[in-house]
């Protein structure tokens, strides 16, 4: 089974992000990580190319930087990656990110595409919709659990009470939830061999696209403003004379969370 996984690279969550002043575009440095939330698509995948003695491609649309956000993915085991990089592409919106994916993923070939259901910089949750739309391939979303059996793909779709059990016939677009397998450390081992691992990058013109197909300029979807999140406010200390916890159940009793 030839396996697709939508890997972003993104700004390291555990820094402040830049804007930039203009568009309020991420500011994007040439340190990116891999998306936590791609982990457990990159990992789903990995299982079942094992299974099947499938392979994983890694497909990410951003300034390639260093590549480690990548080289990350690439480590647990991926086969090989495909980054569509280019200058042109700034200020895409989720649309035409899903359209230049969607062209990079048909070029290669695919028969199942693993996302995440929702990126931690951007957290639109729909580009995998997107994609699923683009390439004619039904999208199962929100996978707890995923088995594969010939041409046929079967998921546990989580749900508020629970799951539903969902199928359909292969190619397919899945969508995982964090949490869902536990994604694998990369070995000392991965980390070389994904130094040797081939990362193409291709850039718009490469998908035969137009410079005013793509970009700021094809995007219909822009930021209008940026506020700042509210500074939190400081907690109420309670001191403990034995029964603190009486207050501490008040307080919880107000704030509805009890
Ligand atoms: C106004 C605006 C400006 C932007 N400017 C830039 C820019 O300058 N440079 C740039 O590279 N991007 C840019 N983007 C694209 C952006 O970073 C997202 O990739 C895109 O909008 C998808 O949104 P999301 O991450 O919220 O998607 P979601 O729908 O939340 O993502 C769900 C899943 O889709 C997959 N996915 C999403 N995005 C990517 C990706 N890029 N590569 C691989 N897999 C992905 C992941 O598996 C993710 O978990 C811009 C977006 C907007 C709205």
């Amino acid at each position: 089974m030839k396996i697709a996984v939508c890997a972003k690279q993104i700004p390291d969550p555990a820094t402040p992000y830049e804007l930039d002043p203009e568009h309020h575009w991420v500011v994007r440095p040439d340190d990116q990580v891999l998306d936590d939330t791609d982990r457990y698509g990159v990992e789903i995948a990995l299982q079942l190319a094992e299974a099947s003695e499938g392979s994983v491609t890694l497909f990410s649309m951003s300034p390639a930087g260093n590549l480690q956000g990548i080289r990350q993915a690439l480590a647990m085991g991926a086969d090989k990656a495909v980054i569509v990089s280019d200058p042109a592409l700034k200020g895409s919106d989720a649309l035409v990110t899903a359209k230049v994916l969607a062209r990079a993923i048909e070029q290669e070939g695919f028969d199942l595409v693993i996302a995440g259901t929702e990126s931690t910089d951007g957290s639109a949750g729909v580009l995998p919709q997107q994609l699923a739309e683009l390439l004619g391939a039904p999208a199962l979303t929100f996978a707890k659990a995923v088995e594969h059996d010939g041409d046929t793909i079967r998921i546990h779709r989580q749900t508020p009470d629970g799951y539903d059990e969902v199928e359909a016939t292969l190619p397919a677009v899945l969508t995982v939830t964090a949490g869902v397998v536990e994604p694998r450390y990369p070995t000392f081992k991965g980390i070389m061999q994904a130094k040797q691992k081939p990362v193409e990058q291709l850039t718009a013109a490469d998908l035969g696209f137009d410079a005013a197909e793509v970009g700021a300029a094809g995007s219909a979807q822009y930021v209008r403003s940026v506020t700042p999140v509210p500074a939190r406010q400081a907690g109420e200390i309670v001191e403990d004379d034995g029964e603190a916890y009486r207050k501490i159940l008040e307080l919880l009793e107000q704030a509805k969370v009890v």
